[in-house]
C-alpha cells in the first residue's frame, strides 16, 4: 500500500483533560516506529475542543481543519470537560467533534474489541467465554435513523413522534466495501448485521452487501439479525471477526462489544472516510476526574496508532509490534490504576508509555 520511506503527515490533536497526557505517549510510539521500521512521520499539532474555545473562541478553528485536511491521518486525544458544559451549543467541544467528522467526510466508525488474556478477569463475562475474542465492529456513521427526518404531530390518540430511517445504495456500498477490505486484512470473515426480517432499509442493506460480496470472493460472508448478534456477542464473542452494520445497530453493538474487554482505557477507534484517510482516537473521553494527575491509561491511544498503521498506512508489521509490546507489558504485570487489581502497585501514564516503547521490537 505505502512505500516505507514515504513521509506520512499526521495531524495531532491533544485536546482537553487527559488528552495531552495520552497523546504524548502515542507520539513516543510514533518516534520509536521510525527508528525500528524506517517509516517517516511528520506531525503537526492543532488546537481543538475546549482549549480551542478558550484560545480561539471556537471548538474547531479553520486552521485545525486545514491541518487535518492536509494530513494522511489525524490522531486525537479527547475533548470536553465541566468547564465548557454550560456553554451554548456552538461553544461546546462536542459540537467540534460532530463538525470535524462532517468536514472530513468520515462515514464509518471502527471499534476493535480484543481480549488480553491477562485482563480477562476485568470483564464481567466468564474467562472461558472470552477466550480468543478479537473482533472489529464497522459502524455506518452518517445515515439511518439518527439522521432521518424527525417530527411530531397531533393525532386523535394524542401526540405522535416520527423518526425515519433512510439508507441509499451508495451509502451501503461504500461501508460494505470498507468492511470487506478490512476483512481481507484479517481472517477473511465478515458478518453483516441487519433486521431484514422486518425493516426495508435492512433488506436493501442485505441485498447490497450480497451484491458487493461478488467482488470479494475470498471473504466468507454471513448475515445475522441484530437481536441474535446482541446475544451471540455475549455467548460466543470469539465466533465473530469483522461485523458491519448500520448506524443505530452499530452504536449499540459497538458499546456491547467494547464492554467485553472490561476497561475503557484499553479501547481504540477509527473513523474513516473515502480512500485511506482516517481519524484515530481512544474510545474514552477526557476523564476530567483524573486529568493532570499522570495516572491515565495511554494504551487506548497507543492502540489507536496501531489501528492507524493498519487501516491508513498499511504498516502491518509496525502495528503488530505495538500490539505485541502492549501484550508483553501487560503480561509482565504492569498496570495503570484503571486496570490494576492491586491499586497500590499501579504505574503512571508516562511509565506505561515508556515500557511499551521499550518493548517494541522488529
Ligand atoms: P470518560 O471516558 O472521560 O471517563 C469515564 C470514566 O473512565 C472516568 O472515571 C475516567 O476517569 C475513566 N477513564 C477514561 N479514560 C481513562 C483512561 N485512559 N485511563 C484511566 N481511566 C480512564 O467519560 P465521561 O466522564 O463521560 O466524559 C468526560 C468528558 O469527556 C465529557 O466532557 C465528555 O463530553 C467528553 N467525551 C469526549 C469524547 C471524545 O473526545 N471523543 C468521548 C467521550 C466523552
Amino acid at each position: 500500500m505505502s512505500e516505507v520511506n514515504e513521509v506520512k503527515k499526521i495531524a495531532v490533536i491533544a485536546g482537553d483533560g487527559i488528552g495531552p497526557e495520552v497523546v504524548a505517549e502515542a507520539e513516543k510510539v510514533l518516534k520509536r516506529t521510525e527508528e525500528l521500521f524506517g517509516h517517516k512521520f511528520e506531525t503537526e499539532h492543532a488546537l481543538f475542543g475546549g482549549i480551542a474555545i478558550d484560545e480561539r473562541g471556537t471548538p474547531l478553528p479553520d486552521d485545525t481543519l486545514a491541518i487535518c485536511k492536509a494530513s494522511d491521518a489525524v490522531l486525537l486525544g479527547a475533548v470536553g470537560g465541566p468547564k465548557w458544559d454550560n456553554n451554548s451549543k456552538e461553544l461546546r467541544p462536542e459540537t467540534g467533534l460532530l463538525g470535524i467528522r462532517k468536514a472530513l467526510g468520515l462515514f464509518s466508525n471502527i471499534r476493535p474489541a480484543v481480549i488480553f488474556d491477562c485482563l480477562k478477569e476485568a470483564s464481567t463475562l466468564k474467562p472461558e467465554v472470552l477466550e480468543g475474542t478479537d473482533l472489529i465492529v464497522v459502524r455506518e456513521l452518517t445515515g439511518g435513523i439518527y439522521f432521518g427526518e424527525k417530527f411530531r404531530r397531533e393525532t386523535e390518540n394524542g401526540q405522535e413522534a416520527v423518526d425515519t430511517c433512510v439508507y441509499n445504495v451508495s451509502e451501503i456500498e461504500r461501508i460494505a466495501r470498507q468492511a470487506f477490505e478490512i476483512a481481507l486484512t484479517r481472517s477473511k470473515k465478515l458478518t453483516s448485521v441487519d433486521k431484514a426480517n422486518v425493516l426495508e432499509t435492512s433488506r436493501l442493506w442485505r441485498e447490497t452487501v450480497i451484491r458487493i460480496s461478488a467482488d470479494y470472493p475470498d471473504v466468507e460472508l454471513d448475515h445475522v439479525l441484530v437481536d441474535n448478534c446482541a446475544m451471540q456477542l455475549l455467548r460466543r464473542p470469539s465466533s465473530f471477526d469483522v461485523i458491519v452494520t448500520e448506524n443505530m445497530f452499530g452504536d449499540i453493538l459497538s458499546d456491547e462489544a467494547a464492554m467485553l474487554t472490561g476497561s475503557i482505557g484499553m479501547l481504540s477507534s477509527a473513523s474513516l472516510g473515502e480512500g485511506s484517510f482516517g481519524l484515530y482516537e481512544p474510545v474514552h473521553g477526557s476523564a476530567p476526574d483524573i486529568a493532570g494527575q499522570g495516572i491515565s491509561n495511554p494504551i487506548a491511544t497507543i492502540l489507536s496508532v496501531a489501528l492507524m498503521f493498519r487501516l491508513t498506512f498499511g504498516y502491518h508489521e509496525a502495528a503488530a509490534s505495538i500490539e505485541r509490546a502492549v501484550k508483553n507489558v501487560l503480561d509482565a504485570g504492569h498496570r495503570t490504576g484503571d486496570i490494576a487489581v492491586d491499586k497500590s502497585s499501579a504505574i503512571g501514564t508516562t511509565a506505561m508509555g515508556d515500557l511499551i516503547v521499550a518493548a517494541m521490537s522488529k
